[in-house]
């Protein structure tokens, strides 16, 4: 097995400004690395950089990591101290990069289909997510056996993911002047029957191969009143729900409509609406295409709380899992760092499991 130097690397690549939307320079100087490589066929689409190896034998299985990273808190130099990286995206997630690129040099000895792709802001808006892009131009290209995404995980196997849903409750009132508030009907004193009933929203905790999701449902913002005279008419109460990925984000969408239905004035207009409906993902199966993997890390596993790119892959049918260097706790801090034997443990890991089939 070759070695590489992934500490100096993931400092080169932490040199290079990539803050969301500006992921031109890094984004060339990873197709110019790729491209030095022998057998691997690239492609570039915008500052997204898809890369195969030409082995056909299955399965396939796809490597990610996103190339953006947040903006700087003082940690825009790197620098290596005691076989460590600090600065911005060292851990969040240019180790996982490095690792990825090293994979690459060394992935004409893998006995299965390998693809990396290398995508564009994450770290912002949906929209822009290079795997988003992907999905709709060219959903294909997400669909294989199993994908793997870099994501600091501090080298423990992180499943699926829960899903989420953002729920706007528009609650009404009656306005009439504060001096004669039994002509009116007042919102904000409605709202809190409506912020009761969130706290009793029955939750699961969902037990799904290996993981458990418990769920979570928060009031995340409150808006309402007009003027220090009047009785207000409205208050806006928005939702966070976080659910098991057993669900689907149709069926989470159908549980909290049903559930506030019940709390709802028709009478006075009460409204409900979706913001944003996401799909969770379900955990991989310790028996599938991972089998190798879990049992490499003595089935350490960890469920993921919260929504993560692997939906992307497992909208598509692709069983997908986080696993990367870098504790994810420090991801988006001032005190970003990786360490050396976390980079290096990654890559080996994985090499093993590439060459495994
Ligand atoms: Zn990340």
């Amino acid at each position: 097995m070759q070695k590489f130097d992934l500490l100096t690397l993931t400092k080169r690549l932490c040199e290079i400004n990539s803050v969301s939307g500006n992921e031109k320079f890094l984004a060339d100087f990873i197709f110019e690395h790729l491209s030095e490589i022998k057998g691997l066929s690239l492609k570039r689409i915008s500052n997204t950089i898809i890369a195969q190896n030409s082995n056909n034998s299955d399965p396939e299985i796809i490597l990610a990591g996103h190339i953006d990273t947040v903006s700087p808190s003082g940690n825009e130099v790197p620098i290596i101290k005691d076989d460590v990286v600090f600065g911005l995206g060292a851990c969040d997630m240019k180790g996982g990069i490095s690792v990825m690129l090293a994979l690459a040099n060394v992935c004409s000895e893998f006995n299965v289909k390998t693809k990396f792709i290398f995508y564009e802001s994450e770290e912002i808006e949906l929209e822009k997510n290079g795997l988003r892009i992907i999905a709709n131009l060219e959903p294909e290209t997400l669909r294989a056996d199993g994908a793997i995404l870099l994501e600091p995980t501090k080298l423990q196997l992180e499943l699926g993911c829960q899903g989420v849903v953002l729920f706007n409750l528009s609650i009404k009132g009656k306005k009439s002047h504060s001096a004669r508030p039994w002509k009116g009907i007042n919102a904000i004193y409605r709202a809190s029957d409506f912020i009761e009933a969130v706290k009793n929203f029955p939750l699961r905790e969902v037990a799904l191969n290996t993981a458990v999701y418990k769920e979570s449902l928060q009031a995340v913002k409150i808006n309402g009143g007009s003027a220090t005279n009047v009785v207000p008419d409205r208050v806006d109460l928005l939702l966070s729900y976080r659910y098991a990925p057993d669900l689907s984000k149709e069926g989470a969408v159908k549980k909290l409509t049903n559930y506030f239905k019940n709390f709802e004035s028709l009478e006075l207009g009460d409204e409900d609406t979706v913001l944003e409906a996401r799909n969770g993902a379900r955990p991989a199966k310790a028996d599938g295409i991972f089998a190798k993997l879990f049992e490499m890390l003595n089935f350490k596993t960890v469920a993921k709380l919260g929504w993560t790119d692997v939906a992307f892959f497992s909208e598509q049918g692709t069983e997908a899992v986080n696993f990367g260097p870098g504790d994810p706790e420090l991801a988006h801090g001032p005190d970003e760092l990786v360490p050396k034997n976390e980079l290096d443990k990654a890559y080996i890991t994985l090499y093993e499991f590439f060459c495994s089939f």
